[in-house]
């Protein structure tokens, strides 16, 4: 690929949009090297239909699952979602490596640059030593009781330490760490395995699916209520940590020590209290928390979507994520901003724009590299055309 000059209808460089008549100039490795006008661009700029953007970063997914298109029901709700998923057996490891495969393959040519990937295997590592995607890998934490935990933890670390070696020689990046632990769900976790996975995981970035449904907030808040049922289904006898009195993401964010980023995912029911709580934390204990936004998977699951004006006032940061082809059509940003606008018609497509690249770049420690038409950077160049279908540039 020769370096390019190229120009649009518009142009978002990943945090605001540009005055008209700028150019964008790469090399011939889609490095970005200058924005400038018009007048100062030479000859051969290739002018474009739409909008120029950076390539997208998918904070939230599971590309383990890919295999599970097609097979869950909708509108379960997050108990019978949970038990839908644990049951799915019988699946060739060929057919689970190919689903990754083709879900890696569309993704990028949905614009998808980066990602933050949940783990619960190290299944994934030669999909993604292949992939043009950079990967954040998020090794998920199922660790419900106190007692036996460091075995439990240590498998997990082990499974981290894969991914951070194998993986290293493959992704052109300056950052040495692509892999952590993290909890799964405030409801999947032990008291000391969350201290544990706190220790682990000081100065990192952590994902925490949160607020996903309100029998999750019932369970902390009352100590009742679906997830009793969903317990006993899979022969547990207590939730993990017991009634609190308070909802789910108060009663665990405090168990987070140590400066890390916190990805929290879904927040379908997260409050006003609750942010308010999550702003004092994290000015208490200098975390940086990103809110994560998967409505279609909302809508699959639960029917409902998430408090985005809520979660978008004083200043927080949206990133937004697919999740897994276990909960959605399709692994696509620009089908994730598109619900977003529809049901939320006062969010301009700028600043869903920004939660989907710079944003999503800073969640997951990417923003020296991706996220921006910042110079020096390779952040990947995509064309949406008004539909928000996507054109991939390079
Ligand atoms: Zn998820």
């Amino acid at each position: 690929m020769p370096g390019m000059k190229l120009t649009a209808d518009r142009i978002f460089d990943g945090f605001t949009w540009l005055e008209e008549d700028q150019v964008l100039i790469t090399d011939d490795q889609g490095r970005i090297l200058d924005i400038v006008h018009a007048s100062l661009a030479g000859d051969d700029v290739l002018q474009l239909r739409g909008t120029l953007c950076p390539g997208f970063v998918n904070a939230h997914g599971h590309l383990e699952l890919s295999h599970l298109k097609g097979v869950t029901e909708r509108g379960t709700g997050l108990t019978g979602f949970l038990s839908q998923v644990i049951q799915q057996r019988g699946f060739e490891r060929e057919q689970v490596i190919d689903a990754m495969t083709r879900a890696d393959r569309d993704m990028y040519l949905q614009g998808i640059q980066a990602m933050g990937d949940i783990c619960n295997t190290e299944d994934s590592i030669p999909v993604k030593a292949a992939s043009r995607i950079r990967w954040y890998n998020f090794i998920e934490v199922l660790s419900s009781r106190d007692e036996g935990r460091a075995q439990r933890l240590a498998h997990y670390t082990a499974i981290r330490d894969r991914f951070r070696k194998d993986l290293r020689d493959f992704q052109d990046s300056t950052a040495s760490i692509s892999a952590s632990l993290s909890p799964h769900a405030p409801y999947s976790v032990s008291p000391l395995s969350f201290q544990d996975i706190d220790l682990a995981t000081h100065g990192e970035t952590i994902s925490l699916h949160n607020q996903e449904s309100l029998a999750e907030d019932e369970l902390f808040r009352s100590g009742s209520g679906p997830f009793l049922d969903f317990y006993r289904s899979i022969g547990m006898s207590e939730s993990p940590i017991g009634r609190t009195g308070r909802s789910s993401l108060q009663s665990v964010l405090p168990y987070f020590n140590g400066a890390q980023r916190i990805i929290l995912v879904h927040n379908t029911f997260t409050t006003a209290e609750d942010l308010v709580f999550a702003d004092h934390m994290a000015g208490e204990r200098g975390l940086s928390i990103h809110y994560c936004l998967c409505p279609n998977a909302n809508l699959f699951i639960e029917g409902r979507m998430p408090p985005v004006p809520l979660l978008m006032a004083e200043g927080r940061s949206l990133v937004i994520g697919t999740d897994s082809l276990a909960s959605n059509d399709q692994l696509s940003i620009a089908s994730e901003i598109g619900a977003i606008l529809l049901a939320f018609p006062d969010v301009t497509l700028g600043q869903a724009l920004k939660w989907a690249t710079s944003n999503g770049a800073a969640a997951l420690g990417f923003e020296n590299e991706l996220g921006s038409f910042t110079r020096g950077h390779r952040p990947g160049i995509i064309l949406l055309d008004d539909d928000l279908s996507i054109q991939r540039i390079c």
